[in-house]
């Protein structure tokens, strides 16, 4: 099956067109600054050259006929359409098939996840007028997290007000997550059961995986939580925020820039959100970008073990993403870390760059540690496969 997998945001829209069965990536792109000035839309066929077209975009409708006029080129029909979603909320324990209810539940749970969920609902909205005869999907990021047990999902807040809310941890990165224990269990021949998923990017979260069901994630209501991020601070004592108001005189809106935007390592490196740039700073001897970097693994590290306590044990670990699949660095200044533990890992393994899963322990390490290269668009397409049915 032919999936056109749709990743919108207020102002960008990422594409990919892919089979399901081959796995081969026909053609991806990004559409960026829509309904801002020069917008563009940037695009590759297979490996070829990436191209930038530079097209008017003023809205959402606009770049996505642009996008399968573009397609259209390339000449391989599209039979479904999947669409990352940031937040299911309490709607979603797995993808859905779009229809006007799904639809509506995506804008419902939208305060959630305001910056995204609208421009997704948006964007699902207009392919299903613009393009009557495909059926689209709807993948939300929280539904591998939906059937975590309640002990790990639950806060300690009142109940009524929790519950009346909604406010629980949704979790993110989920289908990131999903596709790492699936990779990561074919690799091992099924080897790996109690796994501890490194998802870090510019956005980062671990993932308990215990027999394929995610038992605890990072991430909490929103995104916010856990890891040190880019621009995000992760865990701080929610009490920073009152405090912040009160005694700093930052407005709300103010303190969720702050601590979304302007916090994370761009804050503690005060070089950039970047690990290249502070790995680079930090090897000529810059003192916030060494410390940047050492607290970036020590919570990772630490948050591992909460993770393996959750499934009260742990044999395989799995770095991925941006940083994970990339840095060798933060993947040995977290395994470092961890050495008591009987983490191990091989220097020499740990520097060979690949596409490719691959395992960078030694074989006496009591963790198998692996680096897996995250697919989310696959996971994305295969569950449109799954829900819509092979053409
Ligand atoms: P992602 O959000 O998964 O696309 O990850 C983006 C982040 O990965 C970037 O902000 C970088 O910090 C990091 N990254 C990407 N490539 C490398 C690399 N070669 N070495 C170190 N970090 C990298």
């Amino acid at each position: 099956m032919n999936v056109l997998v749709i990743n919108a945001g207020s102002s960008s829209l990422k594409y990919q067109l892919l089979n399901t069965e081959a796995g081969q990536v026909y053609a991806k792109g990004n559409a960026e600054r829509i309904g801002i000035d020069d917008s563009f839309i940037g695009h590759q066929e297979g490996d070829g050259e990436k191209e930038k077209l530079v097209v008017e975009l003023p809205d959402h409708r606009t770049a996505i006929k642009h996008i399968f006029e573009i397609l259209e080129k390339v000449d391989v029909p599209v039979d479904g359409i999947g669409h990352r979603v940031v937040q299911g909320g309490w709607y979603f324990p797995e993808s859905a098939v779009v229809t006007d209810e799904t639809l509506a539940e995506v804008r419902e749970v939208a305060p959630l996840a305001p910056l995204h969920n609208y421009a997704e609902a948006d964007v699902i909205e207009i392919c299903r007028d613009l393009y009557p005869d495909l059926g689209n999907v709807i993948v939300p990021d929280t539904a591998f997290h939906y059937n975590m047990p309640e002990h790990a999902w639950r806060y300690a807040l009142p109940r009524d007000v929790a519950d009346g809310l909604h406010i629980r941890k949704y979790g993110a990165h989920g289908t990131s997550h999903r596709y790492i224990w699936k990779a990561a269990s074919e690799f091992t021949n099924g080897a790996c059961h109690k796994l501890v998923s490194c998802h870090l990017g510019s956005g980062a979260s671990l993932c308990a995986i215990d027999g394929g069901k995610s038992m605890d994630t990072t991430m909490g209501l929103t995104p916010l939580d856990g890891l040190i991020m880019g621009t995000r601070t992760g865990t701080v004592d929610p009490a920073t925020v009152f405090y912040l108001q009160r005694v700093g005189g930052y407005t709300v809106d103010e303190v969720d820039t702050m601590m979304n935007k302007q916090s994370g390592l761009l804050a503690l490196s005060g070089v950039s959100s970047d690990s290249r740039d502070i790995e680079e700073a930090a090897e000529a001897g810059d003192k916030n970008c060494q410390m940047a970097m050492d607290m970036f693994c020590y919570r990772c590290a630490q948050l591992i073990l909460e993770m393996a306590q959750s499934m009260e044990g742990w044999d395989t670990m799995a770095f991925s993403a941006g940083i994970g699949e990339n840095s060798d660095v933060i993947r040995a200044g977290v395994c470092e870390k961890l050495a008591w533990m009987g983490v191990k890992i091989d220097p020499e393994l740990n520097k060979v760059r690949s596409g490719d899963v691959r395992r960078i322990s030694t074989p006496d390490s009591k963790i198998d540690v692996l680096v897996v290269p995250t697919n989310e668009e696959l996971m994305i397409a295969l569950d449109v496969e799954d829900l819509l049915g092979d053409k």
